[in-house]
């Protein structure tokens, strides 16, 4: 498939599917909760699969939101915004200022935040939007989640060694790591309880983080989206077992 990109889209992000994708989605989103503030959270291409992908758990990275909404017609499951209100807010918080890539149900859950930019919420599972992503989880019953994000420097980040996946996955992975010309890494280097990739341990499912390059061009994320799409071929076309 191809996809046309914008060199600058414009916002808002929250117009859905916003106007800057000429290519529609081919059918409507299915609403899988609400953000606190009431806004829709939606899953595109809804069923099950291998793989999903999610954008915007952190609203202020507005990369990612940006690449999974130029999904929304690749044809597997895409939750484009998780966060929404923070999308609309421009924070990385959701409306409770609550670090929703902290606040999931996992074994490692903390209720004190090891660091002030990343508060977990007064429970786990306790926001709006957790519940929302745990519902498409059930809904897509995936093996693999990809989640785009965006920071400082850009990584894939697969919290789980060579040898627990398989050939092709690992492959896969080395292959648009080439390509876009970053590093494959085991962690972020610090601890994250209450993080997806926490979830994806205790779960079993395969959790692959990717940072983009914060600050960049929109457009520029054109000369990467052959190779992305070949990539997310591949991590659907094999379930991953833990
Ligand atoms: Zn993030």
């Amino acid at each position: 498939m191809t996809v046309k990109v914008h060199p600058q889209p414009a916002m808002p992000l929250l117009a859905d599917p916003p106007p800057w994708n000429e290519r529609p989605p081919p059918a409507a989103p299915e609403c899988v909760g609400q953000s606190v503030l009431g806004n829709a959270i939606n899953l595109y291409g809804a069923r099950p699969a291998n793989l999903l992908v999610i954008g915007g758990v952190h609203g202020d990275e507005s990369e990612g939101i940006f690449l999974a909404h130029l999904l929304l017609s690749a044809g597997c499951p895409v939750l484009p915004c998780l966060n929404p209100d923070g999308a609309l807010l421009r924070q990385r918080w959701n409306r409770h200022n609550v670090d929703l890539n902290r606040n999931l149900p996992t074994a490692d859950w903390k209720p004190h935040a090891l660091n002030p930019r990343y508060p977990p919420g007064a429970a786990p599972g306790s926001e709006p939007e957790t519940e929302a992503l745990l519902a498409a989880l059930r809904r897509v019953r995936p093996s693999t989640v990809l989640s785009l994000h965006s920071y400082t420097e850009s990584f894939v980040e697969i919290e789980r060694a060579q040898e627990e996946l398989s050939t092709a996955l690992n492959e896969a992975v080395a292959e648009y790591t080439r390509a876009a010309g970053i590093e494959r890494r085991s962690t972020v280097g610090y601890a994250t309880p209450g993080a997806l990739g926490a979830y994806g341990r205790d779960n079993g499912l395969l959790i692959l983080t990717y940072e983009l390059q914060r600050g960049r061009s929109h457009g520029e994320l054109q000369g990467l989206l052959g190779p992305f799409l070949r990539l997310l071929e591949r991590l659907e076309a094999e379930r991953f077992a833990a």
